[in-house]
C-alpha cells in the first residue's frame, strides 16, 4: 500500500462557505453570477458547511440542496405583503429576545447566528453574522420572565440556531431554565444535525440533557438527501440522551413540492429516529416568492401522502397566520358536516362515506 508522507497527508479542514467569491471558488456557482451574488449577500447572510456543499451535484442547476443555499436575485423581489416579521413575533415580545404567543409556552431568541442561511429563511432580517445575539443581561432578563410566569410549561430555545453555541453554554441555558420549577419541558430548534453533524457530538447531547425535564430538538430538513449517515449518526447521538427528535421542514418549490421527495423526507426523519412534526407553509418573509406553493397544492401532497406513509412518519401542514394570529393546522381536512346532521367523510383513495354519531341517549 501507498504510503504518503506525514506532511502530505495532513487533512486541510474543510471550512464554510460565506462568500460569494467562495461560492464560486468551490465550483457551486458559475464565475458569471458574482454580481448577482455580490448583490444578494450585501442584503443577507450567506452561509454553507462543508456537509451540505458536498451534497450539492454541481451539473444540476436545479439542484435542490444548491437552491436552498446558493442567492437568487430574486431574493431581493419584495412583494408588498412581505415583512420584516412574516408571524409577527415583535408585537408578542415581553422581554428582549422571548416571544409569549401561547399561554404555556415561550420562544427564547438565543443566537441569531446559523451555521447555513437558507435562502426561504422567514427571519432573514433579523439573523446573520452581525446580528446580536442575547447577552447575559438579557438571558438574565428572558429567565426572570419564564420564573414569573408559572403557566410556561415550556421554552422553545430558536434563534439563528441555538445548538451553534458551546456545549458548555448549552449546558448553562438548559441548567438555568431546568431550575424553574414549573418548565417541564425544553425544545431545540436546529439545523445543524444535518448541516454540521460532526459538531453534534456527545458531549453536546449530554449538555441538552436536564434531569426530571423531556427536552426535545426539533430538526429542520427539507430534503431527504440532507440526512447522510453522518446527520442519522448525529441524530442516533442525541437519542442516546434520551432526547425527544422531531422535524420540521418547508414546503418549498423545486425541493420538496412533490409527492415522492415528501414521502422519502419523512420516512428518512423516521429512519433517523426523528418523529415527522410540521410541514410549514411558507411564510411571508422578504424575497421568497418564488419558493411558494398554493395552500390548495399543500393540501393535495398531504392526502397523497396520508395514503401512503405510516401515521408515524406523518407531519401536521401547519400555516403561521400572519400578524401573530398563530399556528394552525391547515388540513386537508378529511371530514365536513352535511348540513342535516351527519358527516361525510373520505377514505384514503377519496371515496366518500356517511358518518352518524352514534351517542348514548
Ligand atoms: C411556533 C411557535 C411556538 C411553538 O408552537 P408549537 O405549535 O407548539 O410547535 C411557540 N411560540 C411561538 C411564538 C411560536 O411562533
Ligand atoms: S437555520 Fe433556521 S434560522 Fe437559520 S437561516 Fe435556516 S431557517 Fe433561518
Amino acid at each position: 500500500m501507498r504510503n504518503p508522507s506525514p506532511l502530505r497527508s495532513l487533512p486541510t479542514k474543510p471550512r464554510r462557505l460565506t462568500t460569494p467569491a467562495a461560492l464560486i471558488e468551490a465550483r457551486l456557482a458559475p464565475p458569471e453570477r458574482l454580481a448577482e451574488l455580490e448583490a444578494v449577500a450585501a442584503r443577507y447572510a450567506v452561509g454553507l458547511t462543508p456537509a451540505l456543499a458536498g451534497l450539492m451535484r454541481r451539473d444540476d442547476p436545479a439542484d435542490p440542496i444548491a437552491r436552498q443555499f446558493i442567492p437568487d436575485a430574486r431574493e431581493l423581489v419584495r412583494g408588498p405583503w412581505e415583512t420584516d416579521d412574516p408571524i409577527g413575533d415583535d408585537a408578542k415580545s415581553p422581554v428582549k429576545g422571548l416571544v409569549h404567543r401561547y399561554p404555556d409556552r415561550v420562544l427564547i431568541k438565543l443566537v441569531a447566528v446559523c451555521a447555513v442561511y437558507c435562502r426561504f429563511c422567514f427571519r432573514r432580517e433579523r439573523i446573520g453574522p452581525g446580528s446580536a445575539s442575547l447577552s447575559d443581561s438579557e438571558f438574565a432578563a428572558a429567565l426572570d420572565y419564564v420564573r414569573a410566569n408559572r403557566a410556561i410549561w415550556e421554552v422553545v430555545l430558536t434563534g439563528g440556531d441555538p445548538l451553534t453555541l458551546s456545549p458548555r453554554r448549552i449546558a448553562l441555558a438548559t441548567q438555568a431554565l431546568a431550575g424553574v420549577d414549573h418548565v417541564r419541558t425544553l425544545r431545540w430548534h436546529t439545523r445543524l444535525p444535518v448541516a454540521e453533524p460532526e459538531r453534534v457530538t456527545a458531549a453536546m447531547a449530554r449538555a441538552l440533557r436536564a434531569d426530571r425535564r423531556t427536552v426535545v430538538v426539533a430538526l429542520h430538513a427539507n430534503h431527504p438527501r440532507e440526512l447522510t449517515a453522518a446527520a442519522h449518526a448525529a441524530c442516533r447521538r442525541l437519542v442516546a440522551q434520551g432526547l425527544m427528535l422531531v422535524s420540521q421542514s418547508v414546503l418549498l418549490k423545486g425541493v420538496n413540492d412533490d409527492v415522492d421527495t415528501l414521502d422519502a423526507l419523512m420516512r428518512a426523519f423516521v429512519e433517523a429516529g426523528v418523529k415527522p412534526y410540521y410541514l410549514h407553509h411558507g411564510d411571508l418573509a422578504p424575497g421568497t416568492a418564488h419558493w411558494r406553493v398554493p395552500i390548495a397544492r399543500g393540501q393535495e401532497l398531504m392526502s397523497s401522502l396520508r395514503a401512503r406513509l405510516s401515521g408515524v412518519a406523518m407531519p401536521t401542514y401547519v400555516l403561521d397566520i400572519p400578524g401573530g394570529r398563530g399556528k394552525v393546522p391547515v388540513g386537508p381536512q378529511s371530514i365536513r358536516p352535511d348540513g342535516a346532521g351527519r358527516h361525510i367523510v373520505t377514505d384514503p383513495q377519496g371515496a366518500e362515506h356517511v358518518y352518524l354519531d352514534r351517542l348514548a341517549d
